[in-house]
């Protein structure tokens, strides 16, 4: 199938999770991940009505972005190291991945000189896996606290990527964790922070995530096929 195939058949599968969830369509938005896929099928999905795309990696951002450029937005989902927030927040619409203070206050000190706000979302490790970024949940309101102090940044919600399991219903109790934690945070009423964007689900669960509550879905091989 050619990626707008691919394209259509994703955003009918996001439209039929919403619905099946008392949810509508609009609610819920398609990044369209494209590590290591090259701009000319990163173009053919933008064509197609892509209009969101998420990038893991900076270097490997910026030569896309120059020649995509604003036809999408941009998010970052990757791993993100303080000596890349230079160049983040140039390149980026959204930053899912913000998971320590020490990289907040390196990606505020280079949004000042822009004059920039970053929207950004706050990364989970739910599973405490040491091989993946992401806050612990019981820190998680103290971080969302501290960052709301940095007038260059902006929380606009959750990121989390589960473990990984062949069977979505086994993601699914992390989609629902993520949801509630979400809901907490909004509760404690931090000024300037905006629970609005809960980024969870991947080509194998995004609909068990959508039912949950995704308001943002990252997905990559159902769109554009394997990766190398
Ligand atoms: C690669 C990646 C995805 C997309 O994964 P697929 O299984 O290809 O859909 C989503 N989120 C993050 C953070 C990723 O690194």
């Amino acid at each position: 199938m050619s990626i707008a195939e691919n394209l259509a058949q994703v955003k009918e599968r996001i439209a039929n999770a919403a619905i099946r969830s008392d949810r509508s369509p609009e609610s819920v938005k398609l990044v369209g991940v494209t590590k290591t896929v090259d701009v000319e099928r990163i173009q053919a999905a933008v064509s197609a009505g892509l209009e969101i795309l998420g990038e893991n990696y900076v270097q490997e951002a910026r030569d896309k972005i120059e020649q995509v450029g604003e036809q999408a937005k941009w998010h970052f989902v990757g791993r993100l190291q303080t000596n890349k927030a230079k160049y983040a927040v140039k390149l980026f619409d959204l930053i899912q991945t913000v998971d320590s203070m020490k990289l907040a206050v390196e990606l505020n000190r280079r949004a000042q000189p822009l004059g920039r706000v970053i929207p950004i979302l706050i990364q989970l490790n739910l599973a405490g896996e040491e091989t993946k970024g992401g806050v612990d949940h019981a820190e998680s309101l103290s971080l969302v606290r501290q960052i709301s102090e940095l007038p260059h940044l902006q929380v606009r919600g959750l990121m989390t990527m589960p473990p990984f399991f062949n069977d979505p219903e086994r993601a699914r109790p992390y989609f629902r964790q993520l949801r509630k934690l979400s809901q907490k945070i909004a509760a404690a009423g931090v000024p300037g922070v905006e629970m609005t964007e809960i980024s969870m689900g991947m080509s194998g669960d995004f609909e068990a995530a959508i039912e949950e509550g995704a308001t943002l879905v990252r997905v990559g091989t159902a769109i554009f096929g394997e990766r190398p």
